[in-house]
C-alpha cells in the first residue's frame, strides 16, 4: 500500500510506520543519554574539584611540615652551647662536626645550606651554596637585605648556574648564660631542582608528576622527561590546566602565610574521566545500532504483516467488484482492516440490492423505459417497452421522435412531459441524464401511455367549455331579462311617483301606495337576480368611499320601524356607534346586508320583537364591525340551517306561497360578507327565533365634510336659468318620465331617439347644456354616440349616461367613451336629483 503525501511522492504504509518508531525511540534514548552524560559530567566536574582542593591542601601541609621541622630544628640548635662555643671560638671544625653530627641524626631534616655569621661576617658555611653557585658576596648581601626577625626570608639571587630561588629563615646564636648574642644561624633550601622537595610531595600525594615553578619557569620536576611539554602547558596556564587526559593543579606555597613566588603543579593521570567519556561514547554507539536494527527489523516486519492483510483486502474487493456479487471477506488479524472490509461488505451489498432493485424496477414496471447513449442511439429497453414498441416501424417511430429530446438531454437537461404519438398512441416521456465520474453516459427515457387520459382531457375541456357556454347564456339571458324587466318597471314607477304627486284623494293616494311598494318589491326581486349574476360571473365589485358609519342605523330603522308598527312587531336597534366614526367601506353593500337579513327578520315575525345591533371595535386605523340581528320569529328548522346560505333555497316549500321571495337574499348576504372579508354566523331555533351574526373588517375614513351636501335639493330651486336639456330615449314612457322629472328642475328639454339624431342636434344647436345619453338605442347605440360626441365631434357638452342594465362593465364602457356620469335605470327621483347636483358642481359653472 503507497500512501500520497503532500509533494505527491508515494509512501510504503510500513515505511512511514517504522519512520515514525524509529523517531520516536531515538528522540528518547538521546534524551536519557544526553541527560545522564549531563548528570555524569557534572559529578565528575566536582569530584575534579574536590580532588584539585585536595591535593592543594596536602602540598600546601607536606611544605609547612618541612619548613616548620627545619623552623624547629634551627631554633634549638641556636641554643645549643657547641654551637655557642663553635660560634664564640669561630671555630670552623667545632662547627663543621657539630652539623656533620646533626645531619647523621636526621638526614631528612636538614636544609640545603647553612652558614654563620659574626659581627657582620660569614664566620662559618656548610659549602653547599657554591654548590649552588651562589659567591660568598652574594651570601652576605642575601644576608644583609634579610630583616630582623623569625620568617622566612625568599630571595632570588642570580648564580652562576642561572637565577635561584632561596628560601632563607635567620636565628639569632645566644648565649643562655649571658644572654649575649654570639652570631647568627642561617639556613635556607634552594627551589631550584630541589628534588627532596617534590619527592617529598610525590610521595606523600598520588600525582604523576610533581612541578616547581615560578611563573612559567619550571624550577624542579619529578621527571625530567616531559619537562619541555610541561613548559608549554605553563604557558598556558592560565588558559586551562587541563588537556584532556591530565589532571593539573596548582598551589602557590605560602610560608606562614606569606606568599612566595613558587607555585607547585600536580600532575594526574586523568584516566577515569577519560574512560567516562569513552564508555558514554560507546553507550551512543551501542544504542544507535541497537535502535538502528529494531528500526530495520519493525520495517520488514510491518512490510509483511501489512503489506500481506492489505493484499488480501485488495483481493477481496477486486474479486467482489468482478464477480459483481458481495461475498464474505475472510477476515484479518487486524483489527481496523477488518472494520474496513465490513464497511466494504456493507457497501457491496447495499449496491449490490439496489442493482437488483432497479433490474426489477426496470424489468417489472409496467410503463416503458428506454436507455438510450449520448448519441441517440438506442441502447436497451425494458420488457413492456419491448411490448410497445416490438415491431421495426414502430420501433423507428419511437426513436426518430425521441432523439432531438434525447440530444438535448446529453447535454445536461433533464425534460418532462414531453408528448410523442406512436403508433397512433400518445405517449408522454421524462427524460433524464445519468452520470457517472461527472460526465452524462447514458439518457433515460421513461413513457407513460396517455392516450385514454388525453382523450379524457379534450372531453372534459369540451365539457367545460360547454359550461362556460351556458353560464354565460344564463348571464346573458339575467341581463337581458332585467332589462327587459326593468324597462317598464321603470315606466310604472316613474308614472306612479308622478301621479302620487298630483293626487289629492286620500283613497287615490293609498291605491297609488300600494302600486309604487309593488313595484318597489319587484325591482327588489330583480336587483337581487343581477346581484346574484353579477356574483357568480365574477363581475361583481366593492367600492369603497368614507362614510359615517351611524348613518347604518338611521337607515334601517327609517325603513323597518313603520313596517314593525304596523305587524305590532317591536322594533328595537342597539347600538354604540360614535355618531362622529368615519368609515373606509362599500356603505351601500353594508346597507344591502342589513336590509336583507332584517327584512327577513320582519317577515318571518309575527310577534315579540326584531331586535337590532350594530357594534364597532376599533384598534388603530382597523375596526370590527358586528352586525347581530334577531327576532322572534318562526325559526328555521335544523336540517335546513346548513344550506340556508345556497341560492334558491327556502326553509320550506310553503315560505314561498306564505312569503314570497326569492331565495336569493341570503345567498347575495353570504358572498357579500365573503368579498368582504367578514363572516356570518346562524343561530336559529324552530318556532323561537333566529339569530344571525355578521362581522366584517373595516377601515377608519377620513371625514368627509361636502360629502352629500344638498341631497335633498329642492328642484324648484336647483338652478336659477334654464338649463337646456338634451334628452336620447328610444322608450316612450321611459323619455316621457325623464323629461317629467326634469321640467321639475324648469329645464327645456330636446328629445330625439337614437345616436345619430343627438349627433345632428348636437352639432347644429350649441344651447344644449347637458346631455341624457340612453344606451340601447336604434341605428347608433348611447356608446358609440358619445364617443363619436367626444372624440370625432371634440364636443365637451356634460353627458349623463342612463344604464338599464345596471352592469359595472357598461357603466365603464360609457366612462371610457366620454361620459361624464352614469345613472342606473330605472330613473328614479332620488338618483336624478343626486345626477343634477353632480352637474351643477361640476358643469354648471361653465354654463354660467
Ligand atoms: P327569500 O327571498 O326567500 O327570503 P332568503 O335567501 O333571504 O330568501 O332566505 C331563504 C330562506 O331562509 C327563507 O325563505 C326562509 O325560509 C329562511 N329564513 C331567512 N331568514 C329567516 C328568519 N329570520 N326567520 C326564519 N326563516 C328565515
Amino acid at each position: 500500500m503507497r500512501l500520497i503525501n503532500r509533494h505527491g511522492r508515494k509512501r510504503r504504509l510500513a515505511t512511514i510506520l517504522t519512520t515514525s518508531i524509529f523517531l520516536s525511540i531515538g528522540v528518547l534514548i538521546f534524551v536519557v543519554i544526553l541527560q545522564n552524560y549531563q548528570v555524569n559530567r557534572d559529578v565528575v566536574e566536582q569530584e575534579v574539584a574536590r580532588t584539585k582542593q585536595q591535593t592543594s591542601s596536602l602540598v600546601q601541609e607536606i611544605f609547612n611540615l618541612r619548613v616548620k621541622s627545619l623552623e624547629i630544628t634551627q631554633d634549638s640548635y641556636s641554643r645549643n652551647p657547641t654551637l655557642i662555643a663553635g660560634t664564640r671560638s669561630k671555630n670552623s671544625q667545632i662547627l663543621d662536626s657539630f652539623f656533620n653530627s646533626i645531619d647523621q641524626l636526621s638526614p631528612d631534616i636538614a636544609p640545603d645550606f647553612r652558614y654563620i655569621s659574626s659581627d657582620n661576617e660569614i664566620i662559618w658555611d656548610d659549602a653547599n651554596l657554591q654548590f649552588y653557585g651562589i659567591s660568598s658576596e652574594q651570601i652576605n648581601s642575601l644576608s644583609k637585605g634579610m630583616v630582623t626577625g623569625l620568617g622566612w626570608h625568599i630571595s632570588q639571587s642570580p648564580s652562576a648556574l642561572g637565577m635561584r630561588y632561596l628560601s632563607m629563615r635567620r636565628t639569632a646564636i645566644v648565649d643562655s648564660n649571658s644572654g649575649e648574642v654570639v652570631g647568627y644561624l642561617y639556613i635556607g633550601f634552594v627551589l631550584n631542582n630541589n628534588f627532596a622537595l617534590v619527592n617529598a610531595f610525590s610521595k606523600s600525594g598520588n600525582a604523576d608528576e610533581i612541578l616547581l615553578a615560578v611563573g612559567s619557569e619550571i624550577i624542579a620536576s619529578s621527571s625530567k622527561r616531559q619537562q619541555e611539554k610541561y613548559s608549554e602547558w605553563l604557558e598556558q596556564s592560565s588558559k586551562s590546566l587541563s588537556d584532556g587526559r591530565y589532571m593539573v593543579s596548582r598551589t602557590d606555597l605560602t610560608i606562614n602565610n606569606v606568599p612566595t613566588f613558587v607555585s607547585v603543579y600536580t600532575v594526574q593521570s586523568n584516566e577515569h574521566v577519560q574512560a567516562f567519556v569513552r564508555s558514554h561514547y560507546v553507550w551512543i554507539l551501542v544504542t544507535t545500532l541497537f535502535v538502528v536494527c529494531i528500526t530495520i527489523y519493525t520495517r520488514v516486519w510491518l512490510g509483511k504483516r501489512v503489506s500481506n492483510e492489505l493484499k488480501s483486502l485488495m483481493r477481496y474487493t477486486e474479486t467482489t467488484i468482478q464477480e459483481q456479487k458481495a461475498s464474505k471477506f475472510v477476515g484479518s488479524s487486524i483489527k481496523e482492516f477488518d472494520q474496513i472490509a465490513g464497511s466494504f461488505e456493507r457497501s457491496f451489498k447495499r449496491l449490490h440490492e439496489q442493482e437488483k432493485q432497479f433490474t426489477e424496477l426496470f424489468n417489472f414496471s409496467l410503463s416503458p423505459i428506454t436507455l438510450w447513449n449520448i448519441d441517440g442511439k438506442l441502447d436497451r429497453v425494458n420488457p413492456a417497452a419491448e411490448r410497445s414498441f416490438r415491431r421495426g416501424a414502430v420501433q423507428d417511430q419511437l426513436i426518430r421522435n425521441l432523439r432531438p429530446h434525447i440530444k438535448m438531454c446529453a447535454q445536461g437537461a433533464t425534460l418532462t412531459g414531453i408528448n410523442t404519438t406512436i403508433d397512433h398512441k400518445t405517449f408522454r416521456w421524462n427524460l433524464s441524464p445519468i452520470s457517472s465520474d461527472n460526465r452524462i453516459t447514458h439518457i433515460m427515457a421513461q413513457g407513460q401511455d396517455i392516450t385514454t387520459f388525453i382523450e379524457a382531457e379534450r372531453q372534459s375541456e369540451a365539457a367545460r367549455e360547454q359550461a362556460e357556454e351556458s353560464a354565460r347564456a344564463r348571464a346573458d339571458f339575467l341581463a337581458r331579462m332585467s332589462h327587459e324587466l326593468r324597462t317598464p318597471l321603470n315606466g310604472i314607477l316613474g308614472v306612479s311617483q308622478l301621479l302620487k304627486g298630483k293626487m289629492k284623494d286620500k283613497q287615490d293616494l293609498e291605491h297609488m301606495e300600494i302600486l309604487c311598494n309593488s313595484g318597489e318589491h319587484l325591482l327588489a326581486v330583480l336587483n337581487d337576480i343581477l346581484d346574484f349574476s353579477k356574483i357568480e360571473q365574477g363581475k361583481f365589485h366593492i367600492e369603497k368611499n368614507a362614510f359615517r358609519l351611524i348613518e347604518l342605523t338611521s337607515t334601517v330603522d327609517k325603513i323597518f320601524k313603520p313596517l314593525c308598527d304596523s305587524k305590532g312587531v317591536e322594533f328595537i336597534v342597539e347600538s354604540d356607534i360614535d355618531n362622529q366614526l368615519w368609515v373606509y367601506s362599500d356603505q351601500v353593500r353594508l346597507n344591502q346586508i342589513i336590509f336583507n337579513l332584517v327584512s327577513n327578520a320582519v317577515k318571518f315575525t309575527h310577534q315579540g320583537s326584531v331586535k337590532i345591533r350594530l357594534n364597532v371595535e376599533c384598534q388603530n386605523n382597523d375596526c370590527l364591525f358586528s352586525i347581530d340581528v334577531q327576532d322572534s320569529g318562526i325559526g328555521i328548522e335544523k336540517a335546513r340551517l346548513t344550506d340556508i346560505f345556497e341560492p334558491f333555497v327556502q326553509a320550506e316549500a310553503t315560505t314561498t306561497r306564505e312569503y314570497g321571495g326569492s331565495g336569493l337574499g341570503l345567498a347575495i348576504v353570504h358572498s357579500l360578507v365573503t368579498i368582504m372579508d367578514g363572516k356570518i354566523t346562524l343561530d336559529s331555533q324552530l318556532g323561537q327565533g333566529t339569530q344571525f351574526s355578521v362581522e366584517i373588517p373595516l377601515q377608519i375614513g377620513q371625514e368627509q365634510l361636502s360629502r352629500h351636501a344638498g341631497l335633498e335639493a329642492d328642484p324648484a330651486t336647483l338652478f336659477s336659468e334654464v338649463i337646456h336639456v338634451l334628452l336620447v330615449e328610444d322608450n316612450h314612457t321611459n323619455a316621457f318620465i325623464a323629461k317629467a322629472f326634469c321640467e321639475k328642475y324648469g329645464m327645456r328639454v330636446s328629445w330625439v331617439v337614437d345616436g345619430l339624431k343627438a349627433i345632428e342636434v348636437l352639432k347644429a344647436d350649441n344651447s344644449i347644456s347637458l346631455v341624457l345619453m340612453d344606451n340601447q338605442l336604434p341605428n347608433l347605440g348611447g356608446i358609440e354616440a358619445t364617443d363619436i360626441i367626444r372624440h370625432d365631434l371634440g364636443l365637451s357638452v356634460p353627458i349623463y349616461a342612463c344604464t338599464a342594465d345596471g352592469m359595472q362593465e357598461t357603466e365603464n364602457e360609457f366612462l371610457r367613451a366620454g361620459a361624464n356620469y352614469v345613472i342606473v335605470k330605472p330613473i328614479k327621483e332620488v338618483a336624478l336629483n343626486k345626477a343634477f347636483i353632480h352637474f351643477k358642481r361640476h358643469h354648471y359653472s361653465l354654463v354660467e
